[in-house]
Formats: structure tokens, C-alpha cells, sequence
């Protein structure tokens, strides 16, 4: 009876590795039991030189970390990568960023590198799991939620009763391809009227063009060389007042809104938190974007919050995320601690 102080209660105080596979970046991270990063390596994701080499590199920073930190045993390893992932077997499909990946099977292949338990997710469903536990989630006790993720693509996870909600393969959750206007742009997945045509990026930069275009409006210094022209510089253009900056972030959270007034529709959420690179620009898209949700959503007209961004019982909110672009990393560090299989 007296050696309980011995005994560690279940995986969640094991402490564990996490690692974020990127298109041009990876980033690997050793938690300990209390979720605090204790050491980090970030190299580049060369796409072309493989699956393996990076596999590699991955394992090397593992190994650097155990050395650094004076690591004395075998830690599990959680790995959020870009989707469409077949979770089932741990493979990869095919993925625009990382072209020829397509079938690697990335779950044994770290494994067998390491030598350590590894545990796949996709990086918006890591993402997901973050602000859920310790992002703009925590604290909410909520069960069910959902993170949209706004940078180059737009991904989703989604957390129903307590865990990730992965469909058949893995493929589930992919809000980004659903239909916002079906007339809409053609989108390279196939479809048309994809919410990712409309709410990433790419859109934000294309609506800019389009707005300067029709309108002929004047350049502002952000706009002088629109062919390099990023969604940020779109926000800062925005910042400045140029109309046109401000109309493309209002279209962005226009057809966002629909997006979402889909998901509420269907699920009845009592969370959305929405993240991301391009959710930076937040103050530039949330009011069409609860617009919109108000306009499409009678699931959302009927539990909208009094007040928003507060998170109240009964109440559907859709606030930013907390964590930046350490969620995915943090994510799948918490792979291994979550009570059962997700
Ligand atoms: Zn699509």
C-alpha cells in the first residue's frame, strides 16, 4: 500500500514524442508526462528525396533528443501528417504536397526506424486534438467539437463523444471538399464549389486579383507585384483599408460560414474553433463568416451564443484557436495519452 507513489496512473502521464510532418518543414518534439516541450528539431521536409530519407531524419532527431535529454527508455511516437491517410494500415495516399509518397506505409516504416510504438493521425485531426485538450477547447468539457484548419488547403477534424470521428479509412472530416457553391471553381479534387476554392489561402490572394480587376481599384504597395502576392500581404492591404483587400476576406468569411452552417446543420456542435494560418486575419473575416452561419445555419439562429467568442452551456461557439502552429505537433504528442484508440 505504501508504493503507490511508484505507480504511474495509465499512458496519460507517460511522456512522449510528437512529430509533425510538413510539406516543407518537419518538426519533432518530446513532451514530458505533464505536456511541457522539453526539446524540439525542426528540419526540411525534402518532398523529393523520399519517404525514406525523411524517415531517416526523423528517427535522427528522435535519437538526438534521447541523447540531449539523457532518455532511458523507449517512448511512443505520435506523427500527424498531411491527408488523405489510410489510418486502418498506417499509409499514406496521395498527397499534392508530398508527390510520390503515395502508398508509404509511414507507420511501420517510423517504427521500424525507432524501434518505438507509432501512433498516425492526420495533421488537422492532431491539430484538432490539441486545441481540444489544451487549445481554445480547454476547460469547455466539451465532448464534441470541431477544428477547421485555414492555411493552404482547409482541413477539418472532428471529435465526436470523445473521440476522433475518422469515417471507414481515415478519410472522414474533410470539410474542405465540401460544396459551398455548386456552380462554383473547379477544384483539382474533381468536384466543384469546394469550401477550400473559396476559404484558403490561394482564394483570399485569387479573390484580391479578381476585386482589383473589376473594380480598378488602385495598387497599394502590398499589391505592386500581385504575381508573389500572399494571403498576408492581402491582410495587410486589408489593414490599410484598401477595399479591395477588405472585400476578399469578407468573401472568405462569407462562403467559410456556409462551410460551417453545413457542419452545425448536420451535428449540432456545441465547438468550432478555427485555425490556421489564414485565421490570423480573424478580425478580417469573422463577422461575414458569423453572417453567413446566422443566414444558413437554423441549427446556429436557434443556440447562438448571447455573446461571442464566450464559450456558454447549450450554446454553439465558434471561436479562433489558441495554440498556433505548435497545435499539430502537440497533437500528436497526445495520441499516446488519450484513454483508448481514437
Ligand atoms: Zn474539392
Amino acid at each position: 500500500l505504501a508504493h503507490a507513489c511508484s505507480t504511474k496512473a495509465g499512458n496519460s502521464s507517460q511522456a512522449s514524442f510528437g512529430v509533425d510532418l510538413g510539406g516543407t518543414s518537419t518538426r519533432v518534439g518530446f513532451f514530458d508526462e505533464h505536456m511541457q516541450l522539453r526539446a524540439t528539431r525542426t528540419f526540411p521536409t525534402v518532398a523529393p528525396a523520399g519517404p525514406h530519407s525523411a524517415i531517416a531524419r526523423m528517427a535522427e532527431a528522435v535519437q538526438a533528443i534521447v541523447s540531449e535529454l539523457g532518455i532511458d527508455t523507449v517512448h511512443p511516437i505520435g506523427i500527424g501528417s498531411p491527408g488523405p491517410i489510410n489510418l486502418r494500415d498506417g499509409i499514406l495516399g496521395s498527397l499534392p504536397n508530398l508527390s510520390g509518397w503515395d502508398n508509404f506505409h509511414l507507420r511501420a516504416a517510423l517504427s521500424q526506424a525507432t524501434g518505438a510504438p507509432v501512433l498516425l493521425e492526420s495533421d488537422a485531426n492532431a491539430a484538432a486534438i490539441a486545441e481540444w485538450q489544451l487549445g481554445a477547447g480547454r476547460s469547455s468539457g466539451v465532448e464534441s467539437m470541431a477544428m477547421i484548419t485555414l492555411g493552404t488547403g482547409v482541413g477539418s477534424g472532428l471529435i465526436l463523444n470523445g473521440r476522433v470521428w475518422h469515417g471507414m479509412f481515415g478519410m472522414g472530416g474533410e470539410l474542405g471538399h465540401a460544396t459551398v457553391a455548386p456552380e462554383g471553381e473547379a477544384c483539382p479534387c474533381g468536384s466543384r464549389g469546394c469550401l477550400e476554392r473559396y476559404a484558403a489561402a490561394g482564394a483570399v490572394v485569387r479573390s484580391y486579383r479578381r476585386s482589383i480587376i473589376e473594380t480598378g481599384a488602385p495598387c497599394t504597395p502590398h499589391a505592386a507585384n500581385p504575381d508573389s502576392l500572399t494571403a498576408h500581404d492581402v491582410s495587410q492591404a486589408a489593414e490599410d483599408g484598401d477595399a479591395a483587400a477588405v472585400q476578399a476576406y469578407d468573401t472568405f468569411g462569407h462562403y467559410l460560414g456556409i462551410g460551417l452552417s453545413g457542419l452545425i446543420n448536420l451535428l449540432d456542435l456545441p465547438l468550432i474553433i478555427v485555425g490556421g494560418g489564414v485565421a490570423e486575419a480573424w478580425g478580417l473575416f469573422s463577422q461575414s463568416m458569423f453572417e453567413s452561419v446566422r443566414h444558413y445555419s437554423v441549427i446556429y439562429r436557434l443556440l447562438q451564443p448571447t455573446q461571442l467568442l464566450v464559450l456558454e452551456p447549450d450554446r454553439t461557439a465558434i471561436v479562433p484557436a489558441s495554440l498556433g502552429p505548435s497545435a499539430g505537433l502537440i497533437g500528436a504528442a497526445l495520441l499516446s495519452r488519450l484513454p483508448s484508440k481514437i
